[in-house]
C-alpha cells in the first residue's frame, strides 16, 4: 500500500484536477512533491483555493523570481556544527533529520544540505559539556521521521545529563501524518523525566480533523505542554476570520496559539507572501476580537538574531 504522493501525475489524479486547473501545477518542482495520503485526502477535490492543497502542492507560481528570495534566507548553514544549533541562550537545536512527513512549498530549509543522520556523537558530547543549555528542540525536516529505536536512544542520553530540563518536538506528525503516534512512541514519552513540549505547525483549521484530536487527548493526559506556531500565508490563512477560526479551534482543544510568524523569503516561495502591513492589521483585528491567550505573537527570524523579532 502506498503511504505518500510523490508523482505529480498521480497527484493530479487523485485530486481530480480539471484540465483548466492541471495547467497551474508545476510538473517538475525543484522541491520534490511529498504529500502522506492521511493528509491528502483532507484536500478538496479540484478545488485549487483548497488551504491545505495551497500549502503542499506545487503550483506555477514557484517558477517566479523575485529578488530578495534566497536559497538560505535565514544563513543557517553559518552557525557552527551543521546538525547543532546554539542561536539562543539556554536552547539548542538537534538537527536530527532532513526527512519530513509532507515537502511545505514554503518552507525555508527546502534547499539546505541534507543532515547526516547517522550519530549524533558530536552533538551530544556538545551537549552534555554546555552546562548552559536546559532546553533541546528536535528539529529538523521533522523529528518524528526519525525511528522509535533512534528516539528512545537520544532520550536515554538527554535523561543521563541534568542539565536537561525540557526536551522540546518541532513536528507536523500531529496533522499529516497522525498514525506516526504509536504506542510505542507513547512509551518513551512517558519513560522521560524531562518536562516534554510539543510545538506543532498547523495553519487552517481544516488540517485539525478527529484523529488530531484524539492524540491531543492523549498528549494533555500526560501533562506535555501544547504549542502551536503558523506561518502568515497569502491565500491560505491572509484573513483574520480563518485566523480566529483557526486559534479558537486550537485553544479549545487545548494547543496554545504561540507564534504566528512572518513568511521567511525562501526561493520559490514569493507567491505567499503577506506584507508586514498586512500582517499587523490582521494582528490588530484578532487582537479586537479575541481574548489576550488566544493570539499568538506576530514574528520574523532576522539572522543572527538572539531571538525572534516580533513585529507588533
Ligand atoms: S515539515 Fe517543516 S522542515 Fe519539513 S518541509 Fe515542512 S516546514 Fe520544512
Amino acid at each position: 500500500m502506498q503511504i505518500y504522493l510523490t508523482d505529480v501525475e498521480n497527484l493530479i489524479n487523485f485530486l481530480r484536477l480539471s484540465e483548466e486547473n492541471q495547467k497551474k501545477i508545476l510538473k517538475r518542482p525543484k522541491f520534490p512533491l511529498l504529500i502522506p495520503y492521511e493528509l491528502a485526502k483532507k484536500i478538496k477535490k479540484n478545488d485549487l483555493n483548497d488551504p491545505i492543497l495551497r500549502q503542499y502542492v506545487p503550483l506555477i507560481e514557484e517558477e517566479k523570481f523575485k529578488e530578495n528570495y534566497l536559497k538560505d534566507p535565514l544563513q543557517e548553514e553559518k552557525f557552527s556544527n551543521e546538525k547543532f544549533i546554539k542561536k539562543y541562550k539556554n536552547r539548542a537545536l538537534l538537527l536530527c533529520t532532513s526527512n519530513c512527513f509532507v515537502h511545505c512549498r514554503y518552507c525555508f530549509r527546502k534547499f539546505l544540505k541534507k543532515v547526516d543522520n547517522k550519530t549524533f556523537e558530536n552533538e551530544l558530547k556538545l551537549l552534555e559539556e554546555d552546562k548552559t543549555i536546559n532546553e533541546i528542540i528536535l528539529s529538523g525536516g521533522d523529528p518524528l521521521t526519525l525511528p522509535n529505536k533512534r528516539l528512545s536512544d537520544l532520550f536515554e542520553k538527554f535523561e543521563g545529563m541534568e542539565h536537561i530540563k525540557t526536551i522540546r518536538f518541532h513536528t507536523k506528525a500531529l496533522t499529516t501524518f497522525p498514525s506516526r503516534f504509536d504506542t510505542q512512541f507513547f512509551e518513551i514519552l512517558k519513560k522521560s523525566k524531562k518536562q516534554i513540549i510539543f510545538v506543532f505547525h498547523i495553519n487552517h483549521q481544516s488540517e485539525i480533523d478527529d484523529h488530531a484530536i484524539e492524540l491531543i487527548e492523549k498528549l494533555k493526559s500526560f501533562n506535555f505542554l501544547l504549542f502551536n506556531q503558523a506561518v502568515l500565508l497569502k491565500n491560505v490563512n491572509d484573513n483574520s476570520q480563518i485566523l480566529e477560526d483557526l486559534f479558537k479551534k486550537l485553544v479549545k482543544i487545548g494547543i496554545v496559539p504561540y507564534y504566528l510568524h512572518n513568511l521567511d523569503k525562501v526561493e520559490g516561495s514569493s507567491h505567499f507572501e503577506v506584507s508586514k502591513e498586512r500582517g499587523k492589521r490582521i494582528m490588530k483585528e484578532l487582537l479586537e476580537n479575541l481574548p489576550g491567550y488566544m493570539v499568538p505573537r506576530y514574528v520574523e527570524e532576522i539572522p543572527f538574531e538572539k531571538s525572534k523579532t516580533p513585529i507588533m
